[in-house]
């Protein structure tokens, strides 16, 4: 997905512990609910979606920086999702879908239709672009959440690659299953590649029952509600929202009357500043302008040789990159700015 943001608008509500945190410390437990703010997707045809991640409060859940959520949308007779060729730099997209299907072309050629439960993870590292839409025979409804992982410095301009998951470990427990995304949960792991601690999960609970997931109380973790009516520890999470619950726990509960899905984030605690504008990821704020104006150059030359290449068979031209915005752009670490009281 590309984003598009030019003027975010945060809301958050019953915000709990937020301090400042030193390399190396532990994290300590919280309870913040993020609710999300609607954003249009790239592309003439934007569709809206609902952005937890990055928050004013809170920018980063261990590695993982971007959270969008969107649907579920009936997109009968529609185009559906439309994302025209855009860049990456110093980051994995995880691509992950409930309901629809989505396809995704890069740079690289790699051409791969995503379904409900498999992970399509696009490693940028130095360079890459992608394309990503709706296929022209679509089902009705799409309903899906595309997110980001920052990589490391030791890994940020590495080539890019592409893979493609479809048989991901499923736990099962009393109160429902846990598909292991990304790292390694309740005994089971992921094949799919990381670059720092980090574990992304799929969680579903069973009507009237309760999901315990142990947690590793090393990482911080949140936990973003896929469905309405669900609790997570017993705190109502509305649909859509980004419960944050720190570090330093042993497991999570999730329960809901109905049957419910939920997305588990966690990581160590993300040391590093980014620079996090537009899709790119980078350091500072000449990275980010030297990424965008390699861009621009290559898009306007339709150079498939140069840092971001081309991607063939997109029905439309790569999307241009927005205005750099006059201030500086700064460097900022996992956590937000205090909320306004
Ligand atoms: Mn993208």
């Amino acid at each position: 997905m590309s984003d598009v943001e030019r003027t975010p608008v945060e809301n958050t509500l019953g915000s709990g512990s937020v301090g400042l945190v030193t390399p190396g410390s532990i994290v300590e437990p919280a309870d913040e609910l993020l609710l999300p703010r609607e954003v249009p997707l790239g592309g003439p045809r934007a569709m809206l979606v609902r952005r937890t991640l990055p928050n004013r409060v809170r920018r980063m859940v261990g590695a993982w920086c971007f959270v969008d959520y969107y649907g579920p949308a009936d997109i009968t007779g529609q185009a559906g999702m439309q994302v025209p060729p855009h860049p990456h730099t110093g980051l994995q997209t995880v691509s992950w879908l409930l309901r629809g299907e989505v396809l995704h072309r890069d740079s690289l050629g790699s051409t791969q239709l995503i379904r409900p439960g498999e992970l399509s993870l696009m490693t940028a590292g130095h360079g890459i672009s992608h394309a990503e839409e709706s296929p022209a025979e679509h089902g009705a409804v799409l309903h899906g959440v595309q997110l980001w992982v920052a990589l490391p410095a030791a890994h940020r301009d590495r080539p890019a690659e592409f893979a493609h998951h479809s048989d991901l470990p499923v736990v099962r427990e009393p109160g429902g299953t846990i598909t292991v995304i990304m790292g390694e949960l309740a005994g089971a792991r992921s094949a799919a590649r990381t670059f720092s601690p980090l574990v992304g999960a799929e969680l579903a609970v069973a009507a009237g029952r309760e999901l315990t997931v142990p947690l590793d109380p090393g990482f911080e973790h949140a936990v973003l509600a896929l469905s309405a009516d669900s609790t997570v520890d017993g705190s109502p999470t509305p649909v859509g929202a980004l419960r944050y619950l720190g570090g330093g726990r042993r497991a999570v509960r999730i329960a809901s009357e109905r049957p419910v899905r939920a997305l588990l984030l966690g990581g160590a605690p993300f040391e590093e500043q980014l620079v996090m504008w537009w899709n790119l990821v980078g350091r500072s704020h000449e990275e980010i302008v030297q990424a965008r104006s390699q861009w621009e150059a290559e898009r306007a030359a339709a150079d498939p040789h140069g840092r971001f290449g081309s991607v063939s068979g997109y029905a439309g031209p790569p999307l241009a990159a927005p205005a750099l915005p006059n201030a500086e752009l700064r460097a900022r670490g996992r956590e937000g700015r205090p909320p306004l009281r």
